[in-house]
């Protein structure tokens, strides 16, 4: 992740926020490369969801899919937030570390350890221990040591379920090299070595802290008896509005976008000619004063959310539901996010909030997940608990009139339904999107000039296409410039075009290859006399010639377009 995060910086993918004041911690700057790669990304999803919803792809009731676009305010009445629960239930458990002064979630403490030599596995296989993320201090403190308890950590939260205990067992018998092997010594001083599977304990590991605050030890000092009991932290920024600023002012930015499509539900049925199943779709910021925000922008303050709500009646939810969840996954690996890096995770039955009646989780392989994975895109069911919400606490009726339902009348059409929708939610995270995009395009190869280059998938790249003038002179630029401004009429719109007459012809490539650029075009002294150009793949570095005339024909091709 190290290597990750410098090439971001040197290549102007992604900047610290206010950097030159020290940063900001949980705020992230992108840079122009960075930006472009967002703004790709932002619009990928766009086209797909909105502009040519699905690919084109009919839905389970064998009718195109159709979602309309929406943009709402980032601040809203802060009544919306009481109606979807943000105000009293948009919370993380929150404990201070008394010495160190530093913060972290209850919900994020523990670890899976599994001893498999040395001492330290006398008393058995497997010990629950510690630790905040990633390696454990090495100077590790057994928690619990019972297999009771850690059964009842597998059977509370099934974000382990990957590690289920045969899962572990397994990997250490098959010799699984993704698990991190430590050194460890317990505190009777008994050393040995052993693999550490993170996992994420949820509310187990809050409530074990609740009940026994002097056994943990911090995460950053390693003592125990320093931690306080976990205490409920409401995520949401608060701000006030108008020049008076007293607590009738109270407003608060949005901890999501999705609020902002159920408020604007009925407006959009009465004003547009739109019937239930529909979808609306926004991406916008959206901020969370996270405990501890990190791993880069994986978990930030502040962020962008591309989200769409579907209505549906209730009887179709779950082949819908179904139908969001394969087609987001499938949109996912469209985009380059393939292979054995991303899972659909569905949660169990005691994972979902009351209201959700089926949900799933599209995970990325981060670097500082694995072997786990990290949260993408969440595709819930939530049932028509927002707009009842909304409807109960505005006093507005938010009901529909499906006109195609209910009893059949004399003249043997319906005679309608009213009903609340129910609400099919696929909500992604661009920035988790654009931070997974970057994780999966970087690729090391000592043997290239370019010892670091970017695999983007092209669609999202965000230089196109480059084209260079093999040397300065001879006619060579004039040429470039041309095809230059031939490949920008026409792919401009979607990405950057980039020339370059300077430098060898190597480190040009090489620069190129750093961006993450498909394809570079190279005009020699060939190209004047039989109007052919070499053409640079960025993955194999193999050279073609192509005819000069083609070469927006080619481009057009592999983008897609
Ligand atoms: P997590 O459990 O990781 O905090 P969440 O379940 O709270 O995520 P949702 O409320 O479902 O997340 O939000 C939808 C999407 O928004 C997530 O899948 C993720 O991609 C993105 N997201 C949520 N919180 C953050 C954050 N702090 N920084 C960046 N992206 C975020």
């Amino acid at each position: 992740m190290d290597d990750i995060m410098s090439l971001c910086k040197r290549r102007g993918f992604i900047y610290q926020a206010s950097e030159i004041y020290g940063g900001i911690n949980g705020f992230w700057d992108y840079g122009p490369l960075g930006t472009m790669l967002k703004r790709n990304l932002r619009e990928a999803w766009w086209q797909d969801v909105v502009m040519m919803p699905c690919w084109g792809r009919k839905g389970p009731d064998g009718e195109p899919v159709t979602n309309l676009p929406l943009d709402t305010c980032i601040i809203q009445n802060p009544k919306v937030w009481e109606a979807s629960g943000h105000v009293a239930g948009f919370n993380d458990p929150m404990v201070d570390d008394k010495e160190t002064k530093q913060r972290f979630r209850a919900d994020h403490l523990f670890g899976l350890f599994v001893c498999i030599s040395g001492d330290y596995a006398k008393d058995g296989l497997i010990r629950l221990v510690a630790f905040m993320t990633k390696v454990p201090p090495v100077r590790t403190v057994v928690a619990s040591s019972s297999h009771e308890a850690l059964e009842l950590a597998l059977a509370d939260r099934k974000a382990m379920k990957p590690y289920k205990l045969g899962a572990v067992l397994d990997r250490i018998t098959g010799g699984d090299e993704s698990s991190t092997i430590i050194e460890v010594e317990d505190k009777d001083g008994a050393k040995g070595f052993g693999l550490f599977v993170p996992v994420y304990a949820g509310k187990w590991g809050t409530e074990y802290l609740r009940s026994n605050p002097q056994l943990i030890p911090s995460p950053f000092s390693g003592k125990s008896g320093s931690l306080t009991e976990p205490r409920a932290f409401n995520l949401m920024f608060k701000t006030f509005i108008g020049a008076t600023a007293g607590a009738d002012d109270i407003a608060y930015l949005r901890p999501e976008t999705a609020q902002g499509i159920f408020v604007n539900f009925k407006n959009v049925v009465d004003t547009n000619r739109v019937k239930v199943p529909f979808g609306i779709a926004q991406t916008g910021k959206a901020f969370r004063n996270e405990v501890t925000p990190r791993n880069f922008t994986y978990r930030s303050r502040e962020f962008e959310q591309m989200e769409i709500e579907f209505f549906c009646h209730e009887s179709q939810a779950m082949d819908w539901y179904a139908f969001w969840r394969d087609w987001r996954m499938e949109w996912w690996k469209s985009i380059g996010l393939g292979g054995e890096n991303i899972i659909l995770r569905e949660h169990a039955a005691d994972e979902l909030a009351h209201y959700s009646k089926a949900t799933s989780d599209i995970e990325y392989r981060f670097p500082f997940t694995a072997p786990g994975f990290g949260e993408l895109e969440g595709i819930a069911y939530r049932g028509n608990f927002d707009l009842t919400q909304h409807q109960k606490h505005s006093g507005a009726k938010l009901e529909y009139n499906d006109t195609t339902r209910g009893e059949l009348a004399a003249n043997g059409q319906p005679k309608g339904e009213r009903y609340l929708p129910h609400v099919i939610e696929p909500s992604a995270g661009l920035d988790r999107g654009v931070l997974a995009l970057l994780c999966e395009a970087y690729t090391k190869d000592a043997s290239r000039a370019s010892p670091e280059f970017m695999k983007f998938h092209p669609r999202i790249a965000p230089i196109k296409a480059a084209v260079f003038p093999l040397v300065n002179k001879d006619g060579m630029p004039e040429v470039a410039e041309k095809l230059h401004a031939d490949l920008m009429k026409k792919f401009g719109r979607t990405g950057l075009i980039e020339t370059d007459p300077k430098q060898s012809i190597g480190k040009r490539y090489a620069r190129m290859d750093e961006a993450g650029c498909p394809f570079c075009f190279t005009i020699d002294g060939e190209t004047l006399t039989n109007q052919t150009v070499t053409v640079r793949d960025r993955d194999t570095g193999g050279q073609e010639r192509i005819a000069l005339n083609t070469v927006v024909s080619f481009v057009s091709e592999k983008l897609g377009m």
